[in-house]
């Protein structure tokens, strides 16, 4: 992994695995410097760590509780949902070009309110990001024309206009990125 610690080897004298006394080992935790085997080393950002350490270097970043989900998704869908009615009327090569800075800043909202990042905020926001863009336009219409639209061909165009799907593809990328 990219910045990891180097892992420590001590080539002179033989270690023994702290969790078994049994097995000989070239490599120490990186945090308590334990003799660990490679059974029990787990990589993590920051070099090889014992189970123990591993646990507690844990980013609280990456530590979500169900508030965090619920405030995440809200914000991801009401940003989505305005940037996807935007984006519907900006032509193709507007929606383009501004898709990923678009969809970093809904990403930005998101990381704000919940100050948390990871796969799960990864997965809401892009599923917001999908549904903002089908969803944003004809909330759009049926707000200025004061009711949802009955023409069906309005939403099929909504999901099938290349702008927005190049948009949502870009925008997801963008937003996934940021929220790594
Ligand atoms: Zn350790
Ligand atoms: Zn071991």
């Amino acid at each position: 992994m990219a910045g990891s610690a180097p892992e420590r080897i001590d080539s002179d004298t033989v270690m023994y695995c702290v969790n078994h006394p049994k097995r000989e080992t070239l490599i120490r935790c990186s945090r308590c410097l334990d003799p660990i085997c490679t059974k029990c080393a787990v990589r993590t950002p920051v070099g090889l760590r014992c189970p123990k350490c591993a646990q507690v270097g844990r980013s609280p970043l990456y530590v979500l509780r169900p508030q965090h989900y619920v405030v995440g998704a809200l914000v991801a869908l009401a940003v989505s949902l305005v940037a996807g009615a935007i984006v519907a009327r900006l032509g193709m090569w507007l929606a383009f070009f501004l898709a990923a800075p678009i969809g970093g800043l809904i990403a930005e909202a998101v990381n704000r309110t919940t100050r948390k990042r990871g796969r799960i905020l990864q997965i809401i926001t892009a599923v917001a990001i999908g549904l903002g863009a089908f969803a944003g336009p004809v909330i759009w219409v049926a707000i200025s024309a004061g009711g949802l639209p009955t023409n069906p061909m309005l939403y099929l165009r909504t999901l099938l206009n290349l702008g927005s799907l190049l948009y949502v593809v870009l925008a997801i990328g963008a937003a996934v990125a940021r929220l790594n």
